[in-house]
């Protein structure tokens, strides 16, 4: 089970886990650093543990040194993990035990279908909605495994976007689990590490919100607690865009952290004084702990980078 340290799996649980779960596709960016900050925030102010996963499963998207990069720019800017960092690749058997299982048990399936049969099928928030083609059955020698999924809506709350509601099988589909190249999709791992890693909170950016009805899914079908969800909203470009490799945001600097922390700060609607970006990072830290309130990100859905000084 959990590939963790024995002493953390022993441990009485604690009231609340929180995680950071950066994919190594590139340097760490503004918009990384909100989701860093206010995952942080809110389990050092309920007292909780926050852990650091790299999620390193998908070789294709990858970069190079990626992970330390990230890894060295979380140090600078003063975060403090409450154990060891994890490499997702690491519970690669984990993954494919638990694929095993449920296809054994009848609930995924292997699906042949390529992008090109699924040209005219409807599109959903998470893109093509699978028409469920292969559910009786298919043969082919290259496959993905969906899981299936039912027509009953999937409800949640959000602390910060409220109620959401998602009909799977209509709005998404049955979903890959595995794909046809060999690689355990993001929705499954994600969902596995978190359980046994013990996280009971999820901060993450809002593009992810579309995203969580999958995962609670995903939980139900294997029986597992159903962590807290909290999706703030996502650093955009000019253009409204995310930022993110692709829109070309730039790595932060690692050279003096103390202007992007105290932005990333401002950015979190926390209104730090603008001092504050003259003091020590441990002073800027004190001061946002002392300060932190999750509720001022209620409902918001983009923040403008520009306006903070990043592109
Ligand atoms: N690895 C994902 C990413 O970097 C985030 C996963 C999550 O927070 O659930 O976008």
């Amino acid at each position: 089970m959990p590939a963790e340290s024995d002493e953390a799996s022993t441990a009485k649980p604690p009231i609340y886990r929180g995680r950071f779960a950066p994919s190594p596709t590139g340097p760490l960016h503004f918009g990384s650093l909100l989701t860093a900050v206010a995952g942080y925030a809110q389990a050092k102010v309920n007292g909780g543990e926050w852990l650091i996963r790299i999620e390193d499963i998908d070789p294709p998207r990858e970069q190079p040194e990626a992970d330390k990069v990230i890894l060295n720019a979380l140090e600078a800017y003063g975060f403090e993990p409450d154990g060891p960092v994890t490499y997702q690749s690491a519970f690669a058997e984990r993954h494919e035990h638990v694929v095993k299982d449920l296809i054994n048990a009848g609930k995924a399936y292997p699906c042949s279908c390529s992008r090109r049969d699924l040209a005219d099928a409807s599109r959903g928030p998470l893109g093509t909605i699978y028409p469920g083609t292969c559910r009786a059955g298919c043969d082919a020698d290259e496959f993905a495994i969906r899981l299936r999924t039912t027509e009953a809506p999937i409800h949640f709350i959000d602390a910060l976007q409220g109620f959401q509601s998602q009909r799977l099988q209509t709005e998404s589909g049955d979903f890959v689990i595995k794909r046809r190249d060999g690689l355990i999709a993001y929705h499954l791992a994600v969902v596995i590490d978190d359980h046994d890693q013990g996280v009971s909170e999820i901060v993450r950016g809002i593009d992810l919100l579309d995203s969580t009805p999958l995962h609670i899914w995903v939980q139900q079908v294997l029986g597992l607690n159903q962590p807290s969800y909290a999706h703030i909203p996502v650093a955009v470009n000019l253009e409204g865009h995310k930022l993110s490799k692709l829109t070309g945001a730039t790595g932060l600097s690692t050279d003096d952290p103390r202007p992007s922390l105290v932005a990333a700060v401002a950015a979190l609607r926390q209104d730090p004084p603008s001092s504050l970006q003259s003091e020590s990072i441990a002073t800027i830290w004190d001061w946002t702990l002392e300060h932190w309130q999750l509720n001022r990100l209620t409902e918001l859905r983009k923040i403008p980078s520009s306006h903070y000084g990043f592109g």
